[in-house]
């Protein structure tokens, strides 16, 4: 079945605004964009012209880098617009919904609410693992997107690229099912939870949303992808705004991802491995923490006795973490990213001075007088 047919009729029949750049070929006297001739003073080369709405060298880069063909690339600011454009494009207010599997990345639920769509919920399994047969227990055919954050915010679990495919294929013809895939180069190798963006060519339902704003260390540069088929990519074109990429985050974008930036962004995430596995551990042998939940991502979800006296242990010290307590499942937990081996020291430093209630009870007891 053609993807393209689930989502909204208004928007399938659309005829898409056309820009003047998007009409535009060849030429050396460019008069068609109301454009100033002169760069601004102090500008870099070009910034007095729109910028390309699809850069060639960009797309092309990103497709190797993904291992897919250009045409199943788009290229938006950052994986947060994908999602925003997928559920304009297929949810219809007050009528359609998207599908989510709490503890969940907020952004899809909110993007929902904006665009007057239902949100369904199948919750993660009780280790926080991608629940299938939930899934599709709780699918309505009101529900047109479903989306699968592996691995997890906030929790850091992995779901197994064999459940996310079996899934694909129980929604062909109801659903997309829309992977996002914002912390899989962080995955363990060898786990079974890499990127499926090898499957979109059996899956035509399949879409997979991608990021430099993690591993890439891009994140104020705004470029995320969705891949997907491209009679897809094709219609969130039509609902993108023209021309979304400044010229100055593409270029940036193209340098980061060369040759070298990719062996620099290879050993970055070999550190930021290594010090998941030693904190994991440092953490656990801590009398604060109860649990340290495992994680395939570049953060790690920690229970503890007192979660909100850690948050202002850390805060006094200077350090910020994600307190994630409103979550279901994780009401003793905050979320913690990985930083430099130093940040890391720093994290421990102070969680190791947070007196813990158990031992000072039993302090306490000894210093009671017989
Ligand atoms: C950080 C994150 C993103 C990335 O969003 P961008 O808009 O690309 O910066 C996407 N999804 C999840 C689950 C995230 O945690």
């Amino acid at each position: 079945m053609n993807p393209v047919e689930l989502a909204r009729p208004e928007i399938r029949a659309l005829q898409p605004y056309s820009s003047a750049r998007m009409e535009a070929c060849g030429g050396s006297v460019w008069l068609n964009a109301n454009e100033s001739p002169w760069p601004s003073r102090g500008a870099e080369k070009g910034w007095n012209r729109y910028p390309d709405p699809q850069p060639a060298a960009l797309r092309a880069r990103l497709a190797e880098i993904y291992g897919i063909e250009p045409d199943r690339l788009l290229v938006g600011r950052g994986s947060d617009e994908g999602i925003d454009l997928l559920v304009r494009a297929f949810c219809a207010a007050g009528r359609d919904a998207i599908l989510v599997s709490p503890p969940t990345f907020g952004m899809y639920a909110t993007c929902a609410r904006v665009q007057g769509a239902g949100v369904v919920e199948a919750p993660l399994d009780c280790n926080f693992a991608l629940d299938v047969d939930a899934v599709l227990a709780a699918i309505t055919p009101a529900v047109k997107l479903v989306f699968v954050c592996s691995p997890n915010n906030p929790v850091g679990a992995g779901a197994a690229r064999a459940g996310i495919l079996r899934l694909a294929a129980a929604l062909e013809g109801r659903a997309l099912l829309v992977v996002d895939e914002a912390y899989v180069e962080f995955v363990e190798p060898g786990s079974g939870f890499g990127s499926v963006a090898n499957g979109l060519d059996a899956h035509a339902n399949l879409v997979v949303l991608r990021t430099l704003s993690k591993a890439w260390a891009l994140a104020g540069v705004r470029i995320g992808c969705v891949l997907a088929d491209a009679r897809v990519t094709a219609l969130l074109r039509k609902v993108m705004p023209p021309y979304p990429l400044p010229v100055s985050c593409v270029e940036a974008a193209l340098r980061a991802l060369a040759a070298d930036g990719e062996s620099a962004m290879r050993e970055r995430v070999a550190v930021i491995r290594r010090e998941r596995t030693r904190m994991r551990h440092e953490l656990a042998v801590l009398a604060s923490v109860h649990e340290v939940l495992p994680s395939q991502a570049n953060f790690l979800a920690v229970r503890f006795a007192d979660a909100g006296a850690a948050y202002a242990a850390l805060l006094k010290a200077g350090v910020v973490v994600r307190d994630v307590r409103r979550y279901p499942r994780l009401g003793d937990a905050l979320r913690i990213s990985i930083g430099t081996p130093a940040e890391n020291d720093r994290v421990l430093d102070v969680l190791r001075a947070i007196p813990n209630l158990a031992e000072r009870a039993a302090d306490l007891r000894v210093e009671l007088p017989a």
